[in-house]
């Protein structure tokens, strides 16, 4: 019988929140992969845990898979922990949970403590519909493709932030997304918990005003889609139909969703736009 392999969510700031079955999973287990392990040696020492430790991080994350998924084929229990919070969110867990589920292992995740989560709910904006970015990737090509898609994205979208790469993000978001409203939330269940929310340009002022220091999670509001709907109308009514079709054929629709598309756009009949795309010399079979 192979072990299971347990993610379990440590204290992200405040040992309180640290969950009596993740300690007693930690205790049990017969090795934790541990992000850091001097970090996390500091709190099992605070809980009185005595489990072999070993390292899991970003740059073994693939060769050491391998290595704890022969140990779990042995039968050995295996807990994973980060420096703080949930597993796989933002660190290498990601790695190991696909390669366990691909060898057949069982995962099981233990909830508990996660920045991003905690941060949305006191965000104040709306936590209905929302996207976790993460970290920006800080390739730069890579980041401007995030930037320009984040333009679009009408759900509430949080982001992890170092402080000293903070004020280059907001002025960066800024200047790709306009003004729109963010809570910045600093050392969340920390003793100097700080949620402010502001907007883009309020907080850029308040990083010129005092340098930004702990740790940040950016929650910010999603596009209007009313102002989105406009903008794409005030941009196709200056187009032909040939032109307006092209924009729903390079975003992947075929030719007959895309004369669907503009038509309903526009507030045309499918038969209107065959017409004008034949005229421009434009139509194929679709009538
Ligand atoms: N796995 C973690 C989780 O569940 O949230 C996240 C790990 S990620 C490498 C670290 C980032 O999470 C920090 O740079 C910061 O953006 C955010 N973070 C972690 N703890 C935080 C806290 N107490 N307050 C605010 N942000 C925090």
């Amino acid at each position: 019988m192979s072990g299971i392999l347990y993610l379990c969510a440590t204290p992200i700031g405040n040992l309180g929140d640290m969950s009596p079955r993740i300690l007693e999973t930690l205790q049990q287990a017969d090795l934790i992969a541990a992000e850091d392990t001097r970090n996390s040696r500091k709190l099992m020492t605070h809980f009185d845990i005595h489990t072999p430790m070993t390292s899991y991080h970003e740059y073994n994350k693939v060769e050491k898979a391998a290595v704890l998924i022969g140990k779990l084929r042995e039968g050995q229990n295996i807990a994973l922990i980060t420096d703080a919070g949930t597993p796989a969110i933002s660190d290498p867990g990601e790695v190991l949970v696909r390669m366990c589920m691909e060898a057949g292992i069982t995962v099981t995740s233990l909830p508990g403590p996660c920045a991003c989560i905690t941060a949305l709910t006191l965000s104040g904006l709306s936590t209905r519909r929302f996207c976790f970015e993460a970290f920006l990737p800080p390739e730069k090509k890579e980041r401007g493709e995030i930037l320009e898609e984040l333009k679009t994205e009408t759900r509430t979208i949080i982001l992890y932030e170092a402080p000293h790469r903070l004020k280059q993000t907001l002025g960066e978001l800024f200047s790709a997304l306009g003004d729109r409203k963010i809570t910045l939330c600093r050392e969340l269940t920390k003793r100097f918990e700080t949620i402010v929310p502001t907007t883009l340009s309020g907080a850029l002022a308040l990083t010129e005003e005092e340098e930004p220091r702990g740790e940040y999670v950016l929650v910010l509001e999603g596009a209007d889609r009313k102002v989105l709907q406009r903008e794409e109308q005030a941009e196709w009514e200056t187009m032909s139909i040939p032109e307006h079709m092209e924009i729903y054929l390079q975003q992947g629709m075929d030719r007959k969703e895309a004369m669907k598309a503009v038509a309903k756009d526009r507030g045309l009949g499918k038969r209107d736009i065959y017409k004008a795309l034949l005229e421009a010399g434009e139509a194929e079979d679709e009538a």
